[in-house]
Order: structure tokens, then sequence, then C-alpha cells
């Protein structure tokens, strides 16, 4: 089918891009991940990172610490990082150990290095549209539409879920680009009339199976940012199989807007390194 959108190939260009700045203009960014505890699907998700930044010529940090260690520890961490000129990036792999106070500890990184654009700082610049580190997911879910020439002036978009990583971040990209955007979540009652009105529909909710075909308009625009496992496979919030047949373009999960989160958290370690570097 070709209203499939090709997150891995997209996400390939873009690295290919950073890798290219990077070379060019011989950059030295580094990114420290942070990670406490063991977390399985954590330590998948930290080595892809490692991963994709070694491919475009980003140095990379893991400093791994066991869960046993308080808060203190990793404060002190993130200080130590925050000192340090040589580290641009600073990234802590969520979620921590329920123990933890999460957003503390967030707002304890630079606002400069906090390429996951998470701290009050950022997300208060995002909404008043200051320069800012804006959350990698969102960031990817815009690229995407950019990159497949979605216009969203005037359009009816409707975004499933309200998280702070995901939802509200990308509520204020939309409204940046002029979008008329209405915003379900768990509460919503009877969210079809809102999903079946949109031109584009967003949808991070975590539940697999919440979009169906009679919930959708003839030619939508999907982007499914969820990833749920089901039966040792990966799958989004979207019946796929019946939605793909009446969206003009669709993400697939494995496949869409995964790559590209991981491609704009190393754009956002480029643009923290020039913004650090700025004469
Ligand atoms: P989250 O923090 O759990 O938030 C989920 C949001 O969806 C909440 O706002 C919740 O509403 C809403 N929601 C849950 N069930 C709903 C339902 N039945 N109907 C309408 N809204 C519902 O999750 P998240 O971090 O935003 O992640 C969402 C999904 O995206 C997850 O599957 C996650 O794995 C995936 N994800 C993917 C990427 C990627 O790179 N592709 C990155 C991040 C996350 P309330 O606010 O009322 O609770």
């Amino acid at each position: 089918m070709n209203n499939i959108i090709d997150g891995v190939g997209a996400s390939l260009t873009l690295k290919k891009n950073i890798k290219k700045e990077i070379g060019k203009n011989n950059l030295t960014p580094s990114l420290a991940v942070i990670q406490v505890g063991d977390n399985k699907a954590s330590s998948i998700y930290v080595r892809n990172k490692q991963k994709a930044c070694e491919e475009v010529g980003i140095s990379f940090n893991h400093i791994k610490l066991p869960d046993t260690i308080s808060e203190n520890v990793v404060i002190s961490e993130i200080k130590r990082l925050n000192e340090d000129i040589s580290v641009n990036g600073i990234l802590v792999q969520l979620p921590l150990p329920s123990n933890f106070d999460t957003p503390t500890i967030i707002n304890e990184i630079s606002p400069l290095k906090d390429v996951d654009g998470l701290t009050y700082q950022n997300v208060g610049n995002l909404v008043l549209e200051n320069e800012c580190l804006v959350s990698c997911t969102p960031t990817g879910v815009m690229e995407l539409l950019k990159m497949y020439n979605v216009s969203l002036s005037g359009k009816n978009v409707c975004v499933v879920g309200r998280s702070n990583l995901v939802g509200k971040p990308l509520i204020q990209l939309l409204l940046q680009e002029d979008a008329t955007v209405s915003i379900c979540h768990s509460k919503s009652k009877n969210i079809k009339d809102y999903t079946k009105k949109a031109d584009v529909l967003i949808v991070a909710a975590g539940h697999p199976n919440l979009i169906t075909k009679d919930m959708v308009k003839e030619g939508v625009v999907v982007i499914d940012v969820g990833i749920n496992r089901e039966n040792d496979s990966l799958c989004g919030d979207v019946s796929f199989d019946e939605v793909s047949k009446k969206a003009s373009l669709i993400t697939p999960v494995p496949g869409g807007v995964g790559p590209m989160t991981v491609a704009c958290l190393l754009k956002n370690v480029v643009k923290a390194y020039r913004v650090q570097n700025r004469k």
C-alpha cells in the first residue's frame, strides 16, 4: 500500500542530515544518559539511543546506577553533568523506580541540556513559543507530517492522549502550525464525535485497537504513537488493517513514530550543542 508512512526511511534521512551537519562543521556533541535500576525495556531503549548516537558521531556516556541508591546520588550526578562543558545533553531514562520523585530529579537538569524537553523551563518556553528543547516524540510526529507534506493550517486535528511527554507538547506544536486542535483523554465522552471530524488524527493512549474504522473519516491522516505488546509482537493504538483502508496516510507500528523519536533526540543534542557553543 502506498499510503503507509515510512518512519524508518524518514528517520534515516534525518540521521543522514545530522551526521552530515556534525561532520561538515566539526561539531563534537555528546549525550549522557542516566539509568537507575535494570528495567529491561529501559535497557533496550538506552542501547538504541547509544547505537543511534554512534551512527551519527555523537559521543555517548551511559551512567548506570543501582536502584538501591538515594535520590541525592542521582541529583549529584546530574549536577556534575550540568557543570561538565564536554556534555551537551542529559537524559534521565524513565520510568525511575517508584520511590523516586521524578519531577524533582528531572528539574535538576540544566534546561540548556534537557534534550527530553521535560523541565519546567522548556515546557513553559514551548507554550510561549520561545526557543527551547521540545520532547522528542512530538517533534518526531511533526517532522513526519512535514516530510509527507501534510498541511495543518486550518485543519481539524484530534489528539487522543494528554500526557506531559506526548499529548501536551503536541498540542502546542500543532497550534503553532495553526491547526484547530481537539484533545481527548480517558474521561472524554464519545471520542468518536471528535475523531470522526479529524483531518489528522494523532493517537497516544497506550490502548490497542482504541481507534476502529467507524471512528475515522475517509482520507484521514493517522499518526499512531502507541506502542503495545500483544502476544510477543508490537501494535499501536489504531486497528491498522481496517483503518488503513480509509486513511490517505497512516503510520505503522512498529516502523512509524518510534524511529523518529530517536532521530529527534539526536537533533536535540546537536541543537543543545549549538546553543551552548553560540558565541
Ligand atoms: P500515558 O502517560 O499513559 O498517557 C496516556 C494518555 O492517553 C492519557 O492522557 C490518558 O488519559 C489517555 N488515555 C488512556 N486510555 C484512553 C482511552 N481509552 N481513551 C482516550 N484516552 C485514553 O502514555 P504516554 O507516555 O503518552 O504514551 C502513550 C503511548 O505512546 C504508549 O503506548 C507509549 O508506549 C507510546 N509511546 C511511544 C513513543 C514512540 O516513540 N513511538 C514514545 C512515547 C510513548 P488520562 O490523562 O485521562 O489518564
